[in-house]
């Protein structure tokens, strides 16, 4: 933006003065040609004329006849005079053309003078030169000034502008920032309220299914479903409420330095059961003695969120393993991976599963009990412990997710 108006100034600048100098420089064409004329006519009669050059400020002008001595002028001032007959003996004044000079004064000052030189022309022969100039200085000095002076009203305009626009948009994004807020806030207590009737609900199945006066196959069918269904809405509600507190940046980090190895390992000594009703093989390939620095129960939940995923889009027999990497030479960063010979995820898919809810087959989603949270809440932890996550698929064969964390 600041490009954007420099380049304006310097071009509003640049065409007034051009607009100036050149009405100034065909000012000085026809002085000159006043005094070339003046100056034959004085010859022609033997009589001087006289000339206006009085009432004209700051012009100057010498006459030099043939052999080059002066014959006539109205001089220039006393500082620049100098300066000046030097320009016109080194022949730097054009004949015709009025040129821009800039030259020192004797004081050393910059001065800018526009000079020009005609013929005095007798009898059709040219008899002497005219050289006549005007100073300035002062007009150039104004413009720059000008343009100085235009350049802070125009800033001091674009802060008040950039600070009402500021000021504005604060305003109307404030009641957005509210009501996303509210509504945060909202789904965090809904969901942290449904948790207690969930667990009672929860806890009153188990009390049926364990009562020998149920012996109805019926009845027991009923209450295996009701738990089912009941488990999933736990997982749905536990689920929601890390979104909506993590977006409220309401959960602080509970940093400790713990066995990153013991975490895998225990992880994938639970995992197994699950792992076995599938028959898929979970291997887990662990360095012993790894210590990391984090939030250890949510490593815990992001290692699970991985590993429950790699079980559960693996079809019946396949494999899933679960590598920790030695520390090499990145020594602050932790590096696991988790890979499974699996249904695979395609190219245009494998960064949107990182949204909220967002499935790639809906309705095999659905019956495997996904809500679409898993990764949404992963991609919260991994940011929060500075990581980074790469997934690596082929549709049918398998998908690897390979994640970086660093030490906090
Ligand atoms: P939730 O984890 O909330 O129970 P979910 O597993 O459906 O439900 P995410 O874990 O966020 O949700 O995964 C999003 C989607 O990404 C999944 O529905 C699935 O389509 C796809 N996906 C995730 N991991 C894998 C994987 N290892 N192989 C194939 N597809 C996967
Ligand atoms: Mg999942």
């Amino acid at each position: 933006m600041f490009a954007v108006f420099a380049c304006i100034l310097l071009m509003v600048r640049g065409s007034v003065e051009w607009a100036v100098s050149s009405e100034q420089a065909s000012e000085v064409a026809e002085v000159a040609q006043d005094v070339a004329y003046t100056e034959s006519m004085m010859l022609a009669n033997g009589m001087y004329m006289g000339d206006d050059l009085g009432q004209r400020d700051r012009f100057f002008f010498y006459v030099f006849d043939k052999a080059g001595n002066l014959q006539n002028y109205s001089r220039a001032s006393e500082q620049l005079e100098h300066s000046i007959l030097e320009v016109i003996n080194n022949g730097q004044v054009p004949i015709g053309d009025v040129s821009m000079v800039e030259l020192k004064d004797s004081k050393n000052k910059k001065a800018v003078l526009l000079l020009t030189s005609t013929d005095i022309i007798l009898n059709h022969t040219a008899v002497g030169t005219v050289f006549v100039g005007k100073d300035v200085t002062a007009f150039y000095k104004g413009i720059k000034k000008s343009t100085y002076f235009m350049a802070g009203i125009s800033m001091i305009a674009l802060i008040i502008a950039a600070f009402i626009g500021y000021s504005l948009s604060g305003k109307v994004i404030s009641p957005m920032e509210e009501a996303y807020e509210r509504q945060r806030q909202f789904a965090a207590d809904a969901s942290h309220e449904l948790r207690t009737p969930l667990a009672v609900v929860m806890a009153s199945a188990d009390m049926l299914q364990s009562d020998p006066s149920i012996t109805s196959p019926i009845c027991k069918q009923v209450i295996d479903d009701l738990k089912d269904e009941v488990k999933k809405m736990t997982k749905l509600v536990g689920d929601l409420l890390t979104v909506a507190r993590s977006d409220g940046n309401a959960e602080k980090l509970v940093v400790t330095e713990f066995s990153i190895s013991e975490t895998f390992q225990q992880i994938i000594r639970n995992m197994q059961a699950i792992a076995e009703q599938k028959n898929i093989t979970l291997t887990g390939n662990i360095p012993d003695d790894m210590v990391y620095r984090g939030d250890q129960q949510k490593i815990s939940q992001l290692i699970m969120i991985f590993v429950d995923n790699a079980i559960k889009y693996t079809p019946k027999g396949g494999e899933v393993s679960v590598n920790l990497q030695e520390k090499k030479g990145k020594k602050n960063l932790l590096t696991f991976s988790v890979s499974d010979t699996g249904i695979g995820i395609a190219k245009e898919d494998q960064e949107k599963i990182f949204g909220r809810f967002y499935r790639v087959d809906k309705a095999r989603s659905r019956s495997m009990g996904g809500n679409g949270l898993g990764l949404a809440i992963a991609m919260g932890i991994i940011n929060s412990h500075h990581g980074k996550v790469y997934v690596d698929s082929v549709l049918e064969k398998g998908t690897t997710f390979t994640i970086e964390l660093k030490n906090l």
